[in-house]
């Protein structure tokens, strides 16, 4: 059993302790096993227009809901597991748990989008385009156009020119579109947004929640906004926590929004009752009228 410290997280080896590779191979063991038992869930997140107050889709967020130790969040497991075979397995999980989701989103006639985040390692790992080419065969009526990636813009995107062929790939033959996340953070972030297909960039929560104190970080949000625009990509904002939130980036033209002041996290089966709950609120109502475009 893979051994756990008060924090929940995985302990990790420190260099000179002896004991770590073995401890390591655990924890490892630990979550293949957990994939086996199906003990992760995906947990899904809305993403709204705050102008129409429509629910544009939801951002699937893995969890471990580990037997002894409660629900576990990805930087608990994740880090162990990244740049390994265990994360394109867990990876192709979340693929197949979206594409179910939609699926049957799809047989009610609910026009979401669904989006997973996949690591820069998975997407130009040997065989990913064959392999998602397999999932996809295994949900033959799924409009594929409503499923889309996020790939972490502050990842080394090391070897730019094969994600760059994955990325358009996905666009051109599945209709799988690819926005660029936690966007701003990475280096070269300005040279991404020109290189990569992609048809979104989400801005980083940091710069979001700084952005009523920071006068640098307001900035920054405005300087995304008009920048993807000018590139004629969706801009997204996530992190946002309050109604002031969103309020500034309707002011600056961001319509799409996620965030806890709109929702956390929750399982599927949750959803339906959200959405039935769901109001836009006051506070970005009169922001309907002098939309930006
Ligand atoms: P991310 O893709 O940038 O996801 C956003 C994170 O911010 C999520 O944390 C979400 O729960 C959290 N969040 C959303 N709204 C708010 C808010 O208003 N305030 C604050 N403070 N936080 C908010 P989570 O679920 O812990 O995920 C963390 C990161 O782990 C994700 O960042 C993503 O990079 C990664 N991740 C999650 N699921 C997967 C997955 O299935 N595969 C891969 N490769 N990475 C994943
Ligand atoms: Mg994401
Ligand atoms: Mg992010």
């Amino acid at each position: 059993k893979a051994k756990l410290d008060g924090k929940k997280t995985f302990r990790m080896y420190e260099t000179g302790n002896e004991g770590w590779q073995d401890e390591r191979s655990e924890q490892l063991y630990a979550i293949r096993r957990a994939l086996s038992e199906n003990e992760f869930r995906l947990y899904l997140q809305p993403k709204i227009n705050m102008c129409s107050g429509e629910v544009v889709g939801y951002e699937a967020l893995v969890r471990w809901q580990h037997p002894d130790n409660g629900l576990m969040f990805p930087q608990q497991f994740l880090p162990l597991i990244n740049g390994t075979s265990l994360e394109i397995q867990l990876g192709e999980w979340v693929i197949r748990q979206a594409l179910h989701h939609l699926q049957q989103w799809q047989s009610q006639s609910k026009q979401w989008q669904i989006s997973i985040n996949l690591s820069a390692y998975h997407l130009s790992s040997n065989g990913f385009l064959q392999r998602l080419a397999q999932i996809i065969t295994e949900f033959p009526v799924v409009d594929l156009q409503y499923f889309q990636f996020e790939i972490l813009e502050s990842h080394a995107l090391d070897d730019l020119s094969l994600i760059v062929d994955v990325v358009r790939h996905c666009r051109d033959e599945f209709t799988i579109r690819t926005v660029l996340d936690d966007f701003g953070t990475g280096y070269s972030s300005l040279s991404h947004i020109r290189t990569l297909p992609v048809s979104a960039v989400k801005i980083d929560q940091t710069f979001v929640r700084n952005m009523l104190v920071d006068v640098d970080d307001c900035k920054i949000v405005e300087g995304v906004i008009a920048l993807a625009r000018s590139f004629d990509l969706e801009v997204i904002a996530e992190g946002v926590e309050s109604l002031h939130h969103g309020q500034i980036l309707l002011s600056m033209g961001c319509e799409l929004a996620q965030g806890y002041v709109i929702a956390k996290p929750m399982p599927a089966a949750e959803l339906e009752q959200w959405n039935q709950q769901f109001v836009l609120p006051e506070a970005w109502l009169r922001y309907r009228n002098h939309r930006h475009h």
